[in-house]
C-alpha cells in the first residue's frame, strides 16, 4: 500500500497547488460556507486548510487518512493501472504519504475533536484529542520532504503561490455563496465574502465575478442567461471593443467545475466572428449547466478536459447565447 500511495502521490500532488485543490474540495464536499487557506512559502513549507464544514468523527478521521482498499498493484510496473484508475478516495492518503500532515475536526454538535496525524510512508495514523470549532483543519507541512526527486521539481515560492491563487479564484468564482481567505507568509492576499443566493443567480455570480476578475470587466460586459431543454447556460463577455491581446479573463464552468474546453472557446470564438481583430483575445466568464448524463467529466480530471454528448448542439446554443449578449454591444 505504501508504493501505492507514493504513486497515487504522483498523480495527485504534482505541486502544492494540487493538494490545496484537494483539500479545499474536500472542504466544500463537507458543506463548508467559510474556507481560508494559509500558505506559507509557496506551499513548500506548509498548507493549512480550515473550514467551518460538517467535520468527521474519529473513527472515521483515521480511516480518511489511509487507503480504504488493499493495493492493487505490487510494484512499479504496473503503474499504468493505477493512473487509469485515477484517486478517488485516495487524496488524504497520497498527500500524507509525502508530508507531514494533521487532519483535525470537530463535528458539529459533538463535544470533542481528535486529531490525526500521518508522516510520510509510515501509514501508522496516530490519533490524539485536540481543540477545534464545528469543521475541519488539514495542515499540510513539508511537502515532499521525503521525495527529493519531486522537491527539485517545485519551482519558485513565488511561482506555487501563484498556481495556488490561480485556482482558488476559479474556484471562488465557481461557489460565490462561499466565502474564501487565502493568505500567504500571514499576509492576506485575497478576501471574498459569501453571496446570498437570494440575490438571484446573475446578481451573486456578478458580485464574485467583480470581486475575483475586477469591476472593471463587470462594467464592461454583457450578461445573457438562456436555457433549453435541460442546459442552462449564463455568460459574462467583454465588449469587443475593450478586448486586449494580452492577460484575458477567460474562464468556464461546466456544472460547477472549471474546464478549458476546446469546443467552449471554439464557440466563443466564433460567436465574436469579425467582432475581433486577430490579435484581440476574448474575455469572458460562462457557466454551463447540464445533466450529468451529458458529460464525462473524466476524461482526463487534471487536464480539465470533458466530452459533451451532444456537442454540435451544446456549440450552437453556446453561440446563439453569446450572439445574444453580444448584440448590446452592436446597437
Ligand atoms: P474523497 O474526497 O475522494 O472521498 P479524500 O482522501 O479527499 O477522498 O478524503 C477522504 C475522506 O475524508 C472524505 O471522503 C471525507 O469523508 C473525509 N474528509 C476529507 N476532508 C474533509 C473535510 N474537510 N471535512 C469533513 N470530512 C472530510
Ligand atoms: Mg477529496
Amino acid at each position: 500500500p505504501q508504493l501505492a500511495n507514493q504513486i497515487a502521490a504522483g498523480e495527485v500532488v504534482e505541486r502544492p497547488a494540487s493538494v490545496v485543490k484537494e483539500l479545499v474540495e474536500n472542504a466544500l464536499d463537507a458543506g463548508a460556507s467559510k474556507v481560508e487557506i494559509d500558505i506559507e512559502r509557496g506551499g513548500h513549507k506548509r498548507i493549512l486548510i480550515r473550514d467551518n464544514g460538517k467535520g468527521i468523527g474519529k473513527e472515521q478521521l483515521t480511516l480518511a487518512l489511509s487507503r480504504h482498499a488493499t493495493s492493487k498493484i505490487s510494484n512499479i510496473d504496473d503503474l499504468e493501472a493505477i493512473m487509469s484508475l485515477g484517486f478517488r478516495g485516495e487524496a488524504l492518503a497520497s498527500i500524507s504519504s509525502v508530508s507531514r500532515l494533521t487532519m483535525t475536526s470537530k463535528p458539529a454538535g459533538q463535544n470533542e475533536a481528535w486529531s490525526a496525524i500521518a508522516e510520510g510512508l509510515a501509514m501508522d495514523v496516530d490519533i490524539k484529542p485536540a481543540a477545534h470549532p464545528d469543521g475541519t483543519s488539514v495542515d499540510v507541512v513539508d511537502l515532499f520532504f521525503n521525495t527529493p526527486a519531486r522537491r527539485k521539481f517545485l519551482r519558485a515560492e513565488k511561482t506555487e503561490f501563484n498556481h495556488i491563487e490561480t485556482l482558488i479564484k476559479r474556484i471562488a468564482l465557481s461557489r460565490p455563496d462561499v466565502s474564501f481567505i487565502l493568505k500567504h507568509n500571514q499576509k492576506v492576499v485575497r478576501k471574498y465574502r459569501a453571496h446570498s443566493a437570494e440575490l438571484g443567480l446573475v446578481e451573486q455570480k456578478s458580485k464574485r465575478i467583480s470581486e475575483v476578475i475586477s469591476s472593471n470587466f463587470i462594467d464592461s460586459a454583457s450578461v445573457f442567461t438562456s436555457q433549453y431543454d435541460q442546459v442552462n447556460i449564463a455568460v459574462w463577455i467583454k465588449s469587443p471593443e475593450l478586448c486586449g491581446s494580452v492577460n484575458p479573463a477567460q474562464y468556464s464552468f461546466v456544472n460547477g467545475r472549471m474546464m478549458r474546453d476546446k469546443l467552449i472557446q471554439h464557440a466563443i470564438r466564433q460567436s465574436y466572428g469579425q467582432l475581433l481583430h486577430p490579435e484581440q483575445l476574448p474575455e469572458y466568464v460562462i457557466f454551463i449547466e447540464l445533466p450529468a448524463n451529458e458529460v464525462d467529466v473524466n476524461v482526463h480530471p487534471a487536464k480539465h478536459e470533458v466530452r459533451f454528448h451532444h456537442a454540435r448542439l451544446l456549440h450552437d446554443l453556446i453561440v446563439k447565447t453569446i450572439k445574444d449578449a453580444l448584440a448590446v454591444f452592436q446597437i
